[in-house]
């Protein structure tokens, strides 16, 4: 009930008025009688029913999904959010002692690192002229701000996420092999010529 609403809600009669676009979505969640995500009050610029509808693709696997609302609902106890709830002493992460946040977990922590580069280098691939802030808003966001080959785009960004917020080791040969294997499933249960497959070819990892 709750994505419908949200998926409904139409971005376009969203405005650069924070405080407004909060109110229009309340008031139109209050008239659908349901609760809003915390995560829409705080972040109320974001697209979320582009998110959403990009969260809920079809052709990505369930668990990518289940990582990525984990991660978009902000409802993954980092250290930093423990530490906020009086759950635990500090907030540092306890693998390298920066502050433990999700932007820390899937970018910058030790070999996570090497995870985002190559993510962010698979994402050229597809997207040739992109930039450092359309690489963000894809991978970090799952918002990319292009139509075009949006499929393997938000396909690519989910299982960035998926991996890096549920493997431990982040090697890159991982990664990659895990995106082959699922790639390898779209294969079989898709016609050649179709656009997913025609999208997935872009990243070459076969090569
Ligand atoms: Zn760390």
């Amino acid at each position: 009930m709750i994505w419908e609403a949200i998926e409904s809600y139409s971005p376009t009669i969203a405005t650069n008025d924070k405080n407004q676009n909060t109110k229009i979505i309340y008031t139109y969640l209050m008239k659908k009688n349901v609760q809003i995500p915390r995560i829409v009050e705080k972040l109320p610029n974001q697209r979320w029913g582009d998110i959403w509808r990009n969260m809920h693709m079809a052709n990505i696997p369930t668990a990518w999904k289940t990582t990525v609302y984990c991660y978009l609902n902000q409802i993954i106890p980092t250290e930093e959010k423990r530490h906020r709830h009086n759950l635990t002493d500090s907030p540092a992460c306890k693998k390298c002692g920066w502050l433990d946040t999700l932007k820390h977990r899937v970018t910058n922590c030790g070999a996570a690192k090497t995870i985002w580069e190559a993510a962010k280098v698979l994402l050229v691939k597809i997207w040739p002229d992109s930039q450092i802030h359309d690489c963000f808003q894809t991978l970090l966001v799952l918002d990319p701000p292009t139509k075009h080959n949006k499929f393997v785009t938000v396909w690519l960004a989910s299982g960035f996420l998926h991996y890096q917020l549920t493997k431990p080791l982040h090697k890159i040969e991982e990664f990659l092999h895990m995106l082959k294997e699922e790639a390898a499933k779209l294969e079989t249960k898709n016609d050649k010529s179709s656009q997913i497959l025609k999208e997935l070819r872009l990243l070459k990892l076969n090569r």
